[in-house]
């Protein structure tokens, strides 16, 4: 018999086809096999998968709605809407699905630290309130641009009992991040959890994020069947690891269900003006997993760009990378322009304001239900937009809402 696709992928060494694995300095290979059987062991544990039930249910504020947006779908004149709102999580996004998630681990293992690099610090926000939650200590790696770049999401990190550390070396953006995180996490690996932020890294984090964001597909599912009586015919997501959009997905992947990725376009198809990995990248290695990656003239990761901070990533999930590859997922495109329209037109003709990030999936659902009158779209809001405001009216002049 044919083992459902969940159960099958990854395989035991954390590939998924060709993609994935584990590509990691040989001081690593412990500890993360030791986090790999750990996991395969709670993952199974009804003690563990309860705990974190009651958590997603009195902390996270879980499950989260699914609205129906009426006015946007009835003003695009086309397909019809669905946001499942993942912006209605404690701290505004999908992110704390995972962080709660990866802290009970650790205090299940016995740790006394979680320690991550973070971009533009929303990763860092999120595991922060986790290990406040559980009385852990957090330390979190950003480059030092990172940190003038994003004051407001330093700040919260600290108020939260988080400790910053500035990377000072090269760059001092995000890869100098990872390099000076994973430095802290192998001078102490027995007291320390890496905490990884998306469906990347190493084995075995892109399966367990993905098992840790599924309950946003899970309860979708459910949700949008007892609304409609059917199945969507499009699930959408943005992608920039590609948590949030294999938290959805993966409740969908057997059925009849068309799958949309949702890659930030930014202003040009020349590198550094996009974050779009599976549109215009190509198989490489980096942050210790096989995917598709962009890449400069040397082999590097190369510089991106997006408006949404959250998904200007060189690389993507090796599963988005398996999915795409099969033809299982397709990729839709958002500028940044197209991202700011459907910032407001959400705002204005819905009373919700998404997260720049999250906005480049309502984009690409407005153009789909255009040209798709029949379908119903399930979009993944991934988080709330309180976090853009002053930079988006700092940049973008606010519409009068055309009716
Ligand atoms: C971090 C973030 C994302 C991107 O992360 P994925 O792992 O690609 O889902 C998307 N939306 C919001 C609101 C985020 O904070």
């Amino acid at each position: 018999m044919k083992k459902p696709y969940l159960d099958s992928m990854p395989d035991a060494n954390g590939f998924f086809g060709k993609f994935g694995g584990a590509f990691i300095p040989p001081q690593l290979e412990k500890p993360f096999q030791d986090i790999n059987e750990a996991y395969d062991k709670l993952s199974k544990s009804f003690e563990f998968l309860d705990e974190l039930k009651k958590i997603r249910k009195h902390y996270q504020g879980r499950p989260t709605p699914i609205t129906y947006c009426k006015n946007l779908s009835d003003f695009i004149g086309g397909g019809q809407i669905y946001l499942k709102r993942e912006d209605l999580n404690h701290t505004g996004a999908h992110k704390l699905n995972h962080c709660m998630a990866e802290a009970l681990l650790a205090k299940y293992l016995g740790k006394k630290k979680l320690i991550a690099e973070t971009g533009a610090g929303q990763h860092g926000v999120a595991l922060a309130t986790a290990a406040a939650y559980f009385g852990l200590e957090c330390e979190i790696h950003m480059g030092e641009v990172d940190i003038a770049k994003e004051h407001p999401n330093v700040v919260r990190m600290q108020i939260l009992g988080a400790k910053v550390v500035p990377a000072t070396h090269g760059l001092k953006t995000l890869k100098e991040a990872v390099d000076s995180a994973f430095d802290a996490y192998l001078k102490d690996t027995d007291n320390q959890l890496f905490a990884i932020g998306s469906v990347v890294g190493p084995h075995p984090f892109p399966k367990m994020v993905r098992d840790f964001q599924s309950v946003v597909g899970i309860e979708a599912k459910e949700q949008f069947f007892e609304m409609t009586g059917k199945l969507p015919d499009m699930v959408t997501a943005c992608v920039g690891g590609g948590s949030n959009a294999m938290g959805i997905f993966s409740a969908f992947i057997e059925d009849s269900v068309k799958l949309y990725s949702v890659e930030p376009a930014g202003k040009g198809s020349n590198i550094g003006e996009h974050s779009a990995s599976l549109t215009y990248g190509s198989e490489g290695v980096m942050h210790g997993f096989n995917s598709i990656m962009l890449k400069d003239s040397e082999g590097n990761p190369a510089p991106v760009h997006s408006i949404g901070s959250g998904i200007d990533y060189p690389s993507v999930g090796p599963e988005h990378a398996y999915l795409n590859s099969i033809g299982r997922t397709s990729i839709g495109l958002c500028s940044d322009d197209e991202a700011v329209d459907a910032f407001y037109k959400l705002s204005q003709h819905e009373g919700i304001i998404p997260a720049l990030e999250s906005a480049h999936a309502v984009a690409f659902a407005m153009k789909y239900a255009k040209e798709n009158p029949k379908e119903s779209i399930l979009v993944n809001l991934s988080g709330r937009g309180d976090k853009d405001i002053d930079y988006i009216v700092e940049n973008y002049p606010i519409p009068l809402k055309d009716i």
